[in-house]
């Protein structure tokens, strides 16, 4: 049997319609897909073909709860070279805080031919469905995405170098160490102008935008727990949303991403997952 084919694609930050045309056309030809946590439901009920495999390898780190990488490249080299057309299907984009290169690796070591598809990155998302414009002019030409997720990722001189610049900075994966962006930004000066939007669930019907001046003695965000995924936007910019922001905040505690619940790797079909 001929060797299948590889498509890494990006399904976009929830919003089952900012997933790309040639995703969803891929999609419905694809034989297994290997689908992320952060991927909307609403996509694989829409765009698989009713006898397609949906396999469900989503992390979520945090909770120690994970399909293993290398079990997630076993699949994609394992199908594939069955004959199969697989689509690895990741959250946002896929070359934005994502293990393409791992997955890459595995694929060219084992001779697979792949094709990568860009989706629409959850800061690009947020920031659209916020109404923050990310460099908006008059208020900074450059924008950085970053992660703090753990305490030692970025470094004091680094910080420093966050507090003190007019990019838009945009955290990934940061908001339980919330607390330490804002201690470490505040330590190192930063302009009271540059605001703090917290951006949970973006782009689905559950997004809530709240904003933060980094200087509140109340300290809100003190042991506040955010809704899995959020961003965090720091800058001047933010300030746009109060005027800018057209998406009324979602007004309910659930989740559009069902939280993983021991059951990562089970093998679903795409007709139940509805
Ligand atoms: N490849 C993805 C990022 C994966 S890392 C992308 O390009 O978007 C996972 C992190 O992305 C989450 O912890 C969160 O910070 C962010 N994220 C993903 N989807 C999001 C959403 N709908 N709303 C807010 N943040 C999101």
């Amino acid at each position: 049997m001929h060797t299948g084919k590889v498509i890494i694609a990006g399904a976009g930050p929830g919003d089952p319609g900012l997933l790309t045309l040639k995703t969803a056309q891929y999609l419905q030809q694809a034989d297994v897909i290997l689908v992320d946590r952060l991927v909307s439901e609403d996509i694989l009920t829409l765009h698989t073909r009713t006898d397609a495999e949906c396999i469900y390898v989503g992390k979520q780190c945090r909770k120690g709860l994970s399909v293993p990488q290398s079990a997630i490249n076993e699949l994609m080299v394992g199908y594939a070279q069955l004959g199969k057309l697989v689509v690895r299907l990741k959250g946002g984009d896929v070359s934005v805080f994502s293990n393409v290169l791992d997955e890459l690796e595995a694929l060219v070591d084992n001779h697979i031919p792949y094709e990568v598809v860009p989706g629409i990155t959850a800061a690009l998302g947020a920031a659209a469905y916020a109404g923050i414009p990310l460099t908006a002019r008059g208020y900074t030409t450059a924008v950085r995405l970053l992660t703090a997720y753990t305490k030692d990722v970025v470094s004091d001189d680094y910080w420093r170098d966050l507090a003190q610049t007019r990019d838009t900075l945009v955290f990934y994966m940061s908001s339980e160490t919330l607390e330490d962006v804002v201690a470490n930004l505040v330590r190192h000066g930063i302009a009271p102008a540059r605001k703090l939007a917290v951006v949970e669930q973006a782009t689905t019907p559950l997004q809530q935008v709240t904003m933060l001046d980094l200087y509140d003695t109340r300290q809100p965000w003190k042991d506040k727990s955010w809704k899995s995924p959020s961003l965090l936007i720091v800058g001047e910019v933010t300030s746009l949303h109060e005027r800018y922001g057209w998406v009324p905040n979602g007004n309910s505690n659930d989740h559009y991403f069902p939280p993983i619940a021991g059951a990562a790797g089970l093998v679903v079909q795409p007709s139940k997952v509805a």
